[in-house]
């Protein structure tokens, strides 16, 4: 059944004489790209923002995932895309090699294309690319080529790796990002630990030991000696009629004399102001297939949708568990807690409709309205894969309008018509629930599904 057709595609300037193939096809825009499986192409642009422009449209065809790409100068954008530096008999030898694993393909047209993609050449990998006017500075070129609609490409790939249809190849860089908007941009700055005011000064301090003056070493200074300006005492060995004491700085809004100061994160983006310590770390991979990619790229089963990736989330079963620990308490304290459910009614025929990209990228955009929405306390589970749990600690069941309100502005926020969610909570204490977590969420969910 592959290959279909022996030509050679070249997209722009200097198209080569061939040996191999049987000729080369000179395209005169990706508009005339043949809507075919299995092909081999080579671009060759002068300007690098002509090409990459031409690749990303080029790879957003459906069918592209089959060919074999190649350019004639690489540069790092094209790196994460192509095959490599284009050499007739490299490409010749890929080419028939992809063309084999296409004809075991038993329904090519089912085939998810970034599973596609790094099943039918194994040396593929999805590469990171640095870009500093993005806001979260690294990009996946070729997750943005496949999936355009998505909000944020390491989200993605994160949730994938999550669920092993990816896999880390190689580890790249660690990074910092803001925890309000992901931003990557960020200024340290040093700050009074007492005020946090960035307003400091390093101060070189001398101690009398005469009378105990602590102060500016410049106010010790007179006419070329040191002497206390406190009481007068000339200050001649250190050790012995002075030292320098630890403070070296002084903050110039409260006064405060500190050794160290703190360093605070400013957003350049929202200008939120973060401890470092709080700043989300991400860890930035290459990535290959991984073991249910593997799986989904021989079985030719249909991917699930990924995991809603809200902050603060855990498994079912350590929700189950915490559900279980917070109940006691509560029964014991008279505390009061809510469990709220957000139920995606449509996701499944949602997909049906629109294809996986498009709910990728629509689970993608929940996800990024919903994390504004929670505190760190609330925590959050994926308990089914159209209903998100969150457990509020502390939170009483009046103030489920107030909540629903929010989310339901949020729901307005996103992008589509046919997205729907539905709200509803449940009060916390249930002594039914020590008799059995499973039991009871499976009740709650039940009636949940039965609302709708
Ligand atoms: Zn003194
Ligand atoms: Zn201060
Ligand atoms: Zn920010």
């Amino acid at each position: 059944m592959y290959p279909q057709s022996n030509n050679l595609y070249w997209l722009g300037i200097n198209a080569p004489e061939t040996e191999l193939f049987e000729t080369v096809e000179l395209l005169g825009s990706i508009d005339d790209l043949p809507d075919i499986w299995g092909g081999v192409i080579c671009l060759n642009f002068d300007k690098p923002d002509e090409q990459d422009h031409n690749l990303f449209l080029m790879l957003r065809q459906p069918k592209l995932w089959t060919w074999a790409v190649y350019v004639v100068n690489q540069n790092r954008y094209s790196e994460c895309l192509c095959d490599g530096i284009f050499d007739e008999q490299s490409a010749y030898k890929n080419w028939l090699d992809i063309n084999q694993k296409l004809s075991r393909i038993p329904d090519i047209a089912q085939v998810e294309p970034l599973i596609g993609w790094l099943g039918v050449q194994r040396a593929r990998r999805i590469k990171p690319l640095k870009q500093l006017c993005s806001l979260g500075i690294y990009q996946y070129p070729i997750v943005d080529a496949f999936y355009p609609d998505l909000y944020s490409s390491h989200r993605f790939v994160l949730g994938e790796t999550k669920r092993e249809v990816l896999e880390p190849d190689k580890l790249i860089d660690r990074i910092r990002v803001c925890k309000q908007c992901n931003s990557g941009h960020l200024n340290y700055v040093e700050v009074c630990p007492s005020c946090k005011n960035i307003d400091i000064n390093i101060q070189s301090s001398l101690h009398c030991f005469t009378c105990g003056h602590v102060g500016d070493q410049q106010l010790f200074l007179r006419r070329g000696k040191l002497e206390c300006p406190n009481c007068l005492t000339q200050l001649r060995h250190i050790g012995v009629d002075y030292d320098r004491p630890l403070e070296t700085h002084r903050c110039n809004a409260c006064s405060h004399l500190f050794v160290e100061p703190d360093t605070l994160s400013h957003c350049l983006n929202c200008e939120t102001q973060t401890e470092t310590a709080e700043l989300i770390v991400q860890t930035i991979y290459q990535l290959k297939l991984g073991q249910l990619g593997e799986y989904v790229y021989q079985h030719g089963k249909l991917l699930q949708a990924p995991e809603l990736s809200i902050k603060g989330k855990v498994d079912a079963g350590y929700f189950e568990n915490i559900l279980i620990w917070l109940n006691k308490i509560a029964l014991r304290h008279n505390e009061r807690h809510l469990l709220l459910s957000m139920y995606l009614p449509r996701l499944e025929e949602y997909s049906n409709l629109y294809g996986d990209n498009k709910m990728f990228a629509l689970l993608d955009q929940i996800t990024l309205r919903l994390n504004g929405l929670f505190r760190d306390t609330d925590i959050c589970c994926q308990y089914k894969q159209d209903i998100l749990l969150v457990l509020m600690p502390k939170t009483a069941m009046a103030s489920i309008s107030v909540l629903q309100d929010k989310i339901e502005q949020l729901s307005r926020l996103i992008e589509e018509e046919q997205f729907e969610m539905h709200v509803s909570a449940v009060q916390i204490p249930d002594p039914a629930i020590n008799e059995g977590t499973k039991i009871w969420l499976a009740n709650v969910i039940g009636d949940i599904y039965a609302a709708r």
